[in-house]
């Protein structure tokens, strides 16, 4: 279903705009140059006066000047307007006048004028002045005024298209008292044409006024109303048409283009009915199917809903609301909404009902403030709506959908329990860490203390072969004291942590600076392959971690061969990943996961030593950046150790 847009007025606006310019320039040059058939255009009518030829042209122009898409008129075009109002009220005053003073000096001028073919044969008729006058403050007020005015000068405009019509009709049919509707000139035929043209085209400045709103819109109507006026009156025209013609001319008997006509009428009519009938009927289906869908939709949804009224009146129940609250639909058909809410809300619902129907649109409650549904039983429990205004014939209408989210909350206030509970028992472990870490010391402290005594003060009774085993059990007591420690480092890490705006090329560098003894010794070789970017970090843990992977880099190197290590650092999907990459030992695919857990080591000969604690804690700084940690190696082709790092912010 199209409707007339703007362009289609806005042609017809600059096609009627041109012509009667023309036309009146055509008119006024007629009476410049004594052409009498350009003063008349049809041979045989009366000649358009030279006023109104003047008004013609003027408005025409003042109609192309008019500026269509924003709808105001330039200043040009109101001068123009007042200038044709001021024209007409002089031509209605001096008309009056004459009448009233019952001399008709301007009517004999006229007579006279015309059969001395005179260039300015007086004022126009009170009945064009007054149409013209109508025009001309239509276009003057149209662009300023209130809706009011434009609605009382719209239907003005239309009395005078009617004026103009019912003078052609006059002039078609040869019908002088239909064109001679003043009381003494007729009006032209001309000057009807021009003010058809331009009451139409000023009326459709304004199309959602008078009954140029039933040409204009979507509705049904309105697309019949354009589709069938004109057909129909192009119809109507023509057979009545034939008619006059046949009873001027006598081509058949009376009777029998009596008959005709009442039949053409007849035909007429049935083609009129059967065009409404069919639209009518596509738009009926159209309907009854949009209804069929929409109930379909209504009560297959997993959603409750409920249809409402303005004053709250239960409309329509789906199955799931049925369900939900506990009710049938036949308990609550009719019944009003506050059912369904318990007491303490009913108030805040009113208002909120009001308000939803002052202004409809969708609206979603429940997310930020806590509210309840009542079921049949009484009991009270959570609930979401989504509130989407409908329309309906009988007016409009809420559809409300509630999802009960008792299940919700459920998990909710269980999650949150566990949290709590979470975090009392991480506390506890952390406490158990420090206290078991603390007092493991002092035993290890203790049985060292004691070896040293031994070899001390029993120089004597120390063999070579006791001496060798106090050494080891003196290397195993360091070195669960350093166990021992890294874990209790492990507990700590992160503890207090800060989110600061970190430049990692400087944190990196520095990484190198701290290392520098290790890189010297081992002759490492270590590039930044790509720029590091500034970004949020915790990051002394983060610069543990490049410490832990570097160092790791140059611990885990081939033997022989100088290590070479590349750090680099990509941005994907919100997340930088940083890649440190060596040409060491590499590590078998079976291994790849393990190593991040704590005390997990894969070479446990001397050549590399350690404690299997550094890639855990790397493990824990990713993870505390809302990232992880992987590597991606092949034994005897160095490793690429790669973490993420969500792009956090403060
Ligand atoms: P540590 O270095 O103290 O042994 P880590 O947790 O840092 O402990 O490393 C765990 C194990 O992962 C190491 O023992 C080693 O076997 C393996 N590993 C770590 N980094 C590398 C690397 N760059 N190349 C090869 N193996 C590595």
């Amino acid at each position: 279903m199209g409707s007339i847009d703007s362009i289609t007025y806005r042609r017809f606006i600059i096609f009627a705009g041109l012509t009667v310019t023309l036309l009146g320039i055509l008119v006024i040059f007629g009476w410049l140059t004594g052409i009498s058939i350009l003063t008349s255009i049809v041979p045989g009518y009366y000649p358009m006066r030279f006023k109104t030829a003047f008004c013609v042209a003027v408005l025409g122009m003042a109609l192309l000047n008019f500026k269509y898409n924003n709808k105001v008129g330039t200043p040009v075009t109101r001068i123009l307007a007042l200038l044709i109002t001021t024209c007409c009220s002089v031509a209605l005053v001096q008309e009056i006048l004459a009448y009233t003073t019952h001399k008709y000096p301007l009517f004999n001028a006229y007579k006279q004028a015309i059969s001395e073919n005179y260039i300015h044969p007086g004022g126009m008729s009170a009945l064009t002045a007054i149409c013209f006058g109508v025009v001309a403050t239509s276009v003057f007020i149209i662009s300023t005024s209130k809706s009011y005015y434009k609605t009382v000068l719209q239907y003005c405009l239309h009395i005078v298209t009617l004026v103009a019509f019912v003078v052609l009709i006059g002039y078609i049919f040869n019908v002088p008292v239909f064109y001679r509707l003043s009381y003494f000139t007729a009006m032209p035929f001309t000057t009807a044409i021009a003010l058809l043209l331009l009451s139409v085209a000023i009326s459709l400045l304004n199309p959602d006024k008078g009954i140029a709103a039933i040409f204009s819109g979507n509705l049904i109507g309105n697309v019949m109303a354009r589709k069938l006026f004109l057909p129909m009156l192009t119809a109507i025209l023509s057979i009545a048409y034939l008619h006059f013609l046949n009873s001027k001319y006598q081509w058949i008997e009376k009777e029998l283009s009596i008959a005709l006509l009442t039949i053409s009428f007849i035909i007429i009519i049935l083609l009129l009915v059967w065009q409404t009938c069919t639209l009518l009927n596509k738009l009926h289906l159209n309907k009854k199917v949009a209804v069929e869908n929409f109930r379909l939709g209504v009560e297959s949804s997993p959603h409750a809903l409920i249809i409402s009224d303005a004053n709250s009146n239960i409309v329509h129940i789906n199955p799931h609301a049925e369900k939900l609250y506990g009710y049938s639909r036949k308990d609550l058909a009719g019944n009003n909404l506050e059912v369904l809410i318990p007491e303490k809300l009913r108030q805040s619902y009113r208002s909120m009902n009001e308000n939803f129907f002052k202004s409809p649109k969708v609206i979603s409650l429940g997310i930020d403030e806590e509210l309840f549904a009542k079921h049949k039983d009484g009991t009270e429990f959570p609930i979401e709506l989504v509130l989407t205004p409908v329309k309906t014939s009988k007016g409009n209408m809420v559809l409300t959908s509630i999802t009960d989210i008792t299940q919700r909350k459920t998990n909710e206030s269980i999650i949150k329990t566990q949290l709590i509970e979470l975090k009392v028992k991480n506390r506890e472990l952390e406490h158990f860490n420090y206290i078991a870490s603390h007092d493991l010391q002092e035993p290890l402290r203790t049985v060292s203390n004691y070896i040293m005594l031994l070899e001390e003060d029993y120089p004597e009774l120390i063999s070579a072969d006791v001496k060798a085993h106090l050494q080891a059990m003196g290397a195993a007591t360091g070195r669960m004291s350093h166990l021992v420690r890294s874990l209790l480092d492990f507990g700590k890490l992160g503890n207090n942590r800060t989110l600061t705006l970190t430049d990692c090329t400087l944190l990196v560098n520095n990484v190198i600076a701290d290392l520098n003894s290790l890189i010297t010794s081992s002759n490492a070789l270590i590039t930044i392959t790509t720029e590091l970017p500034p970004l949020y970090a915790y990051d002394t843990e983060l610069r543990q971690l490049f410490q832990n992977l570097i160092n790791n880099a140059i611990k885990f190197g081939e033997k022989g061969q100088q290590p070479q290590i590349q750090i680099s650092c990509t941005k994907h999907n919100g997340f930088f990943m940083f890649e440190v990459t060596d040409n060491g030992i590499g590590i078998d695919a079976e291994y790849r996961e393990g190593i991040f857990n704590i005390f997990e080591r894969l070479n446990k000969n001397d050549n590399f030593e350690g404690y299997g604690i550094g890639l855990a804690n790397c493990k824990k700084v990713a993870d505390m950046h809302g990232g992880k940690i992987w590597v991606e190696s092949e034994p005897g082709n160095g490793s690429t150790f790669k973490f993420t790092i969500a792009a956090l912010k403060p």
